[in-house]
């Protein structure tokens, strides 16, 4: 294999590398490509560990992206905010929120709460609503607030128009970065060809055009995130794998302050987007027991924000004429019970599911 060849395979293995991103488990991926809509990412699920998994966005055709949404990673509720094992009540005393790239901390009455969300943008989006609810006067009032914000499909569909409008010109501009790379590169790289000094001063001017663009719409988009822009603008901008992705960089972390079900309403077709929100109700209805258990105050605010998160879920599948209450026909005459969550069957009509700890079977009537 020659040097050549050689440069070429590695390049082709960053780009692959740059169409992959880390989601940690919870968050819903959107992964679209040119003239088939956006779908839930489900496939990849397999690539990943206890936190998380590895998502692949569409290399081919390169006009496909990913959108990364999630849940908070953390509970927020009236009383205090739970972060992993620790709670951290408000009660007693100034609790402050800050983020550190995708990490979120919560201090305050000598103990730390931490959680790490999929994207910078989700982090800091969550740190300003804890730090809002903090210093709230009605707590639960302001958890609302932030919960309908999330829910808010019309102001979820203005940003994404916004979003993408930002990316047309680098949509345009990452393509020609990816022709450079991996249509002309083969052929400009031939014996003899003697343009390859055009080439490289072809691909240089193009990352150039990419990096201002990418800075202009980022700072349009996120204007608040500056240390985040200048981290991803010295990858678009040095790094030409990463350049022919710019536009998919961009939109990718754009919806993070809205529920996935919010997101979905606006990004996938209504049968896509039913069965996502099917998932959704079942999974806030019927959550699964906790490892080690919760203290009082802690299971109660869980319990609070999750029937909060509920009512808007339920609310979002009625206006979307969503059916959320029919389960499927029973697939074998010998089962007796059904879990209402993974809906798995079973001879026994009592216990908990196999799969799904915490939930009980419930018998066919
Ligand atoms: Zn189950």
């Amino acid at each position: 294999m020659s040097d050549l060849t050689l440069l070429y395979l590695l390049l082709v293995a960053f780009y692959l590398s740059e169409c992959s991103l880390w989601a940690r488990h919870g968050a819903v991926v959107f992964v679209g490509a040119l003239g088939r809509g956006y779908r839930v990412d489900t496939l990849s699920r397999m690539l990943g560990n206890a936190n998380g998994r590895v998502v692949m966005a569409s290399a081919l055709p390169p006009l496909g992206g990913a959108v990364v949404t999630e849940p908070w990673p953390l509970i927020v509720a009236p009383g205090g905010v739970l972060g992993g094992e620790v709670w951290v009540p408000f009660g007693g005393g100034s609790v402050a929120a800050h983020h550190d790239g995708r990490a979120v901390w919560v201090v305050g009455t000598g103990r730390t709460a931490r959680a790490r969300a999929s994207t910078a943008q989700a982090a800091e989006s969550l740190a300003k609503v804890i730090a809002r609810v903090a210093s709230a006067t009605d707590r639960a009032q302001a958890v609302g607030q932030a919960l309908d914000h999330a829910f808010d499909v019309p102001h979820a569909e203005a940003r994404w128009k916004s979003a993408v409008s930002r990316k047309r010109t680098l949509t345009w501009l990452a393509h020609v970065v990816w022709i450079e790379l991996f249509i002309l590169a083969p052929f400009m790289f031939a014996p003899h060809s003697g343009t390859v000094l055009f080439w490289m001063l072809g691909v240089l001017v193009t990352m150039v055009a990419v990096a201002f663009t990418f800075q202009s719409a980022h700072r349009a988009l996120y204007a608040s995130s500056r240390g985040d822009r200048w981290m991803k603008l010295i990858e678009v901008g040095f790094f030409p794998p990463a350049a022919a992705r710019a536009h998919d960089v961009l939109l990718r972390e754009s919806m993070a302050e809205h529920h996935p079900l919010a997101v979905g309403a606006i990004l996938l077709e209504p049968g896509r987007f039913a069965k996502l929100a099917r998932r959704t109700v079942i999974e806030l209805r019927h959550p699964l027991r906790r490892e080690s258990p919760l203290s009082p105050e802690a299971a109660a605010a869980d319990a609070w924000l999750r029937a909060e998160i509920l009512a808007r879920a339920e609310k979002l599948c009625r206006t979307r004429d969503v059916d959320v209450e029919s389960t499927p026909a029973r697939s074998d005459p010998n089962s007796k019970a059904r879990c209402p969550r993974c809906d798995a069957e079973y001879a026994r009509a009592t216990g908990d599911c196999d799969d799904c700890p915490g939930v009980g079977v419930v018998p066919f009537v």
